[in-house]
């Protein structure tokens, strides 16, 4: 099933879209915010194109286009811009951004079905599997390899004991992480009363640096520290 994702926080052309494309037989997976259907896209897809609107209230549909092309998974999914604009569109096509097609609002369903049809024709690649070196929760990334650290748009600079610890925590998310294995395994040193709070310093500072993602990881009482299974409570 041919799975498509929508950003527009427009809810009627939204709804409209959604409508003829399931119509069409598309799977769709419409969304009014840049963060949350990029989240769904890394998190859950890739989709096999994305609809992307360009001005959200949020993350613009220019930033949501950047992220995908980040993402190992998301890299090569084609992507339609849908542009208020004629002048954006320059911006938007051939450049570094590399989208596939655009159409300008106020536009006819008709003609972006065809468009989409079109673009789904030309890309009929299997999706690529998973790059092992990255790692994605929530909106956050790692990349194992560059030993860099994203949350969104955002870089995030951790230290390289900082960065070893999310690591061991991503790897075993869901699993409580002792103070012991922690010092064994990031700090390589033995357990001693002293080098426990090192762990705890470092922790803290990690969850300050992670911001909204930082609460994720959890203090479990008298025995380590847990990254949730999922991002988000619940
Ligand atoms: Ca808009």
């Amino acid at each position: 099933m041919t799975r498509i994702l929508i950003i527009e926080d427009e809810e009627d052309l939204l709804m409209t879209l959604e409508y003829n494309l399931k119509n069409e037989g598309y799977q769709v997976y419409p969304f009014q915010t840049g963060e949350e259907g990029l989240e769904w896209a890394i998190q859950q897809g890739p989709p096999d194109l994305a609809l992307l609107d360009i001005m959200l209230p949020g993350m613009s549909g220019i930033e949501v286009c950047h992220r995908l092309r980040l993402h190992e998974r998301t890299r090569a999914t084609p992507i339609l811009f849908l542009s208020a604009k004629s002048e954006d569109t320059d911006r938007v096509v051939g450049f570094e951004l590399g989208a596939d097609d655009y159409v300008v609002k106020p536009f006819h369903v008709r003609e972006l079905m065809l468009r989409i049809r079109a673009i789904l024709r030309r890309s009929h690649t299997p999706a690529r599997p998973e790059d092992e070196s990255l790692a994605v929760f929530g909106l956050l990334t790692m990349d194992r390899t560059r030993h860099q650290v994203w949350i969104a748009e955002q870089e995030i600079f951790l230290t390289s004991m900082e960065f070893k610890l999310l690591d061991l925590l991503l790897t075993n998310k869901g699993r409580v992480q002792s103070r012991d294995t922690l010092l064994t395994k990031v700090w390589n040193l033995n357990n001693t009363a002293v080098q426990t709070r090192t762990v705890d310093v470092h922790v803290k500072r990690l969850r300050e640096k992670l911001g909204a993602i930082g609460d994720a990881i959890e203090t479990v009482r008298n025995l380590g520290y847990r990254l949730r299974e999922h991002p988000h409570k619940g």
